[in-house]
């Protein structure tokens, strides 16, 4: 059997692991190797701050507090995205407002987004899907003009960039996943970016607990207590220590994935050139980060054919998200904004192949292979 993800395994990664536990001696928050990859991703993305946070989900959890958030307040995001992104707003009593994607990227699109703004609007949460970046430039206009602020869930996104910019670093604030499925991974764990700097204290706070704690271990207060909400949103030393490993070769990581993925596009490029399926798009302006290879079906049919024809040949290819505005919290607490063109449409053909660091050649020839036998079976 062909997993469909597989964790990335470094010698270097259980080395640290060991060393927080023998060498450091300390195994609880923002210890050598928090500090280490905060200062790996702050020089690399150029953000005012990073913080290590124990997920993408808690750091978009932030991200709502930072914001403000308060009942009855609304958030314009695409409806095709992983439930995190509307559960960290819809749990501070947001109304989601969903709009539609377009279909070459599977990103929000830009051009509907001003149609949803209202007065209640407060933030705009671009996702970008599969590290593919959203049009930011637009999107950060639209922002300024209406004064919202701007989220990012880069989960996805790590070391991805649009025009020079890391994603994460351009909106107010940007939120990234180190869980098991993404390019770089602690287990579960994430980050926040802190881009706007007038977020930076107030970010620390809420990580620790709603207590000026780090202020205290900075010397800059002389005791320190609860001065506002917060929750617990550290990892343990043992995981920031596994990530550091791969942050240290992020690079030849990205590298991995990335000849992955150009051997696929390359393999099935023929199939697309026939009109059997459709290939990922990748902007003008975007250097994505591999973090996804799909393909689109003809539709639903053919797509549930090709996933069940794949797993009968070994192949772990799975499909993911029902459109958050067709799910039953979905219905509860948000609605889609203009017409379903494409998040429906297009989410119902897609099927992600398996992609991880490491992959083995061979493995990746056989799927490529597979899929072609399927179209030309059928
Ligand atoms: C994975 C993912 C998340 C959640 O990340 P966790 O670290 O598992 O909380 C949020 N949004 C998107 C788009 C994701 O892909």
């Amino acid at each position: 059997m062909i997993n469909f993800n597989e964790p990335i395994y470094i010698n270097k990664g259980l080395n640290y692991i060991s060393d927080a536990i023998f060498i450091n001696k300390r195994l609880n928050g923002d210890g050598v190797f928090t500090g280490k990859c905060k200062k790996w991703m702050e020089s690399k993305f150029s953000s005012n701050e990073v913080l290590l946070t124990t997920s993408c989900t808690h750091a978009l959890e932030m991200g709502a507090i930072l914001c403000d958030i308060k009942a009855g307040d609304e958030v314009i995001m695409p409806s095709y995205t992983f439930v995190s992104t509307a559960n960290a707003f819809v749990l501070h009593g947001a109304r989601i407002k969903f709009v539609d994607i377009r279909p070459d990227t599977m990103n929000i699109d830009e051009k509907l987004i001003e149609n949803a703004i209202t007065e209640k609007t407060k933030a705009i949460i671009p996702v970008h899907y599969a590290g593919v970046a959203c049009e930011m430039d637009t999107i950060q206009e639209i922002a300024k003009k209406y004064k919202l602020l701007v989220i990012e869930d880069a989960a996805q996104g790590v070391m991805g960039r649009y025009q020079d910019k890391y994603l994460g670093s351009i909106g107010d604030i940007g939120c990234y996943s180190f869980h098991e499925t993404k390019n770089y991974t602690m287990g579960e764990g994430g980050a926040i970016l802190v881009n706007n700097l007038n977020f930076k204290e107030r970010a620390e706070i809420i990580r620790e607990k709603g207590t000026n704690r780090t202020q205290f271990f900075k010397g800059e207060i002389d005791k320190y207590s609860w001065v506002d909400k917060g929750s617990s949103y550290l990892p343990s030393e043992m995981n920031a220590a596994y990530l550091y490993a791969q942050l240290e070769i992020a690079e030849e990581i990205k590298e991995n994935r990335l000849a992955t993925w150009d051997f696929y596009y390359q393999g099935l490029k023929i199939l697309e050139e026939n009109g059997f399926i459709e290939l990922p798009f990748i902007p003008e302006n975007c250097t994505h980060n591999a973090h996804m290879f799909y393909v689109k079906a003809k539709d639903l049919d053919e797509r549930g054919n090709l996933i069940h024809y794949l797993k009968s040949n070994g192949i772990g290819a799975v499909f993911h998200y029902v459109p958050l505005h067709s799910s039953i919290a979905g219905l509860k607490y948000g609605e889609f904004i203009g017409e379903d063109h494409y998040t429906t449409k297009e989410s119902e053909r897609l099927v992600r192949l398996p992609l991880y660091y490491g992959i083995n050649k061979q493995d990746v020839e056989y799927i490529v292979k597979k899929v072609c036998d399927f179209y030309i079976r059928h």
